[in-house]
């Protein structure tokens, strides 16, 4: 039976020569089939950022759909194989099609004050800011209100996406094995008058985070590398998506050594 598989790579000199190479392998094997519509398995070269874009091209086949990485610069969170294993990597593909391993998504519904709405899937995180002035707003957790917050904004992630810009804001390294959501204040002002939480919070599989905006103007939502700034927006709720991105698991590497590789590991 054929595979069919899409290949997405990024444009730097080394992520090129591995794609070419990559290729040729691929087209050694008549069961393995060069696709860009409706592919199987999709095989990215490069970086988180390069499966992240892929993830986007991609987010409404995701039931369909594996995905692979190869990472051509330092050891990534969404990409598993090196370079130099491509001949390993393309063998696994014919004997090990099935084996996945999936993570939590996050869902994110944008609504308007004039009753519209808009829905996406993130991979890594949301976040809400205001720009130059402060950002207020009501955080409900599932339905009831939380804090009102005032700062620079809230970032909202899922656990493959804790290692991302959560942990630049302070938030913790949650295990991807985790279904959970991670809410983490940006710059939060906290003073005699002014009160919120002050720290990441995790919040479970069956509830839902509601942040209402108090503040006038335009505010900027991301969604990955995606920005969807605007006014008029009223609201932004987010809760784990009934969608998760499912991996070939053709390699399976410890979560907290790419921790330990990414973020202590000295040589
Ligand atoms: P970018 O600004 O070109 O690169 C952001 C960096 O984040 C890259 O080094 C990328 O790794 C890394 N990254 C992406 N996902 C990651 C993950 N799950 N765990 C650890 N590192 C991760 O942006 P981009 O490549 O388009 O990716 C967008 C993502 O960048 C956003 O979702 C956000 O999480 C992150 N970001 C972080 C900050 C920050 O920490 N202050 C600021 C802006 C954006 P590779 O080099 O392997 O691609």
């Amino acid at each position: 039976m054929t595979l069919r598989i899409a290949i997405i790579h990024n444009n730097e000199e080394k992520s090129l020569t591995v794609y070419s190479h990559l290729l040729s392998l691929l087209e050694e094997n008549k069961d393995l089939v060069v696709v860009e519509q409706n592919p199987e398995l999709v095989i990215t070269i490069g970086g988180d950022g390069t499966l992240l874009s892929a993830f986007h091209r991609y987010n409404h086949k995701l039931d369909e759909v594996r995905f692979l990485g190869v990472h051509t610069g330092h050891l990534g969170f969404y990409t598993d194989w090196r370079d130099y294993e491509l001949e390993e990597m393309v063998n696994s593909l014919c004997s090990d099609r099935d084996k996945s391993v999936s993570y939590p998504l996050l869902d994110v519904v944008i609504k308007f004050e004039d009753g519209r709405q808009k829905h996406f899937l993130a991979m890594n995180e949301s976040s809400v800011r205001k720009g130059s002035s402060t950002m207020v707003a009501d955080v409900y957790i599932k339905d009831e209100l939380f804090e009102r917050f005032r700062g620079d904004g809230l970032s909202i992630s899922t656990p493959t996406g804790s290692t991302a810009y959560n942990k630049s804001v302070g938030g913790a390294v949650v295990h991807p094995s985790i279904n959970a959501l991670q809410l983490a204040e940006i710059a939060s002002l906290n003073n005699r008058v002014f009160r919120t939480l002050g720290s990441p919070s995790i919040i479970g599989p069956r509830e839902w985070i509601e942040i209402f905006l108090n503040t006038e103007g335009k505010h900027m939502v991301t969604i990955d590398q995606l920005d969807v700034s605007g006014g008029g927006i009223q609201s932004i709720q987010y809760k784990i998506a009934k969608e998760r991105i499912h991996f070939a698991s053709y390699k399976h590497m410890h979560f907290w050594h790419r921790v330990k590789d990414a973020f202590i590991r000295e040589d």
